[in-house]
């Protein structure tokens, strides 16, 4: 991650740039140097392939399988994945 700071004014300007850094949006574990295969995005959060089958259950339970926006290929790494989606390849 590349924190940069400038001034505009008075007023410090915060800019976070995530990089290459791969997080599950659920749990927080850091897929950057994994080569774990799974996971799906579920309205704008990464669901990695730990937090995934528990997940599924409650959006099964619940209904909610149209807000799986996309899924990892069969053989796709959650990282790899996850950069397809700030590609917008989905
Ligand atoms: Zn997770």
């Amino acid at each position: 991650m590349k924190i940069t700071e400038r001034k505009v004014g008075k007023v410090t300007v915060i800019n976070i740039d995530p990089g290459d850094v791969v997080l599950c949006d659920l749990c927080n574990k850091d897929y950057t140097n994994s080569d774990e295969k799974g996971g799906f995005l579920f309205s704008g959060k990464a669901v990695c392939p730990d937090c995934a089958p528990e997940f599924m259950k409650s959006v099964k339970l619940y209904d909610e399988e149209r807000f799986i926006v996309s899924e990892a290929r069969s053989d796709e790494t959650f990282r790899d994945f996850v950069y397809r989606i700030r590609r917008r390849e989905y």
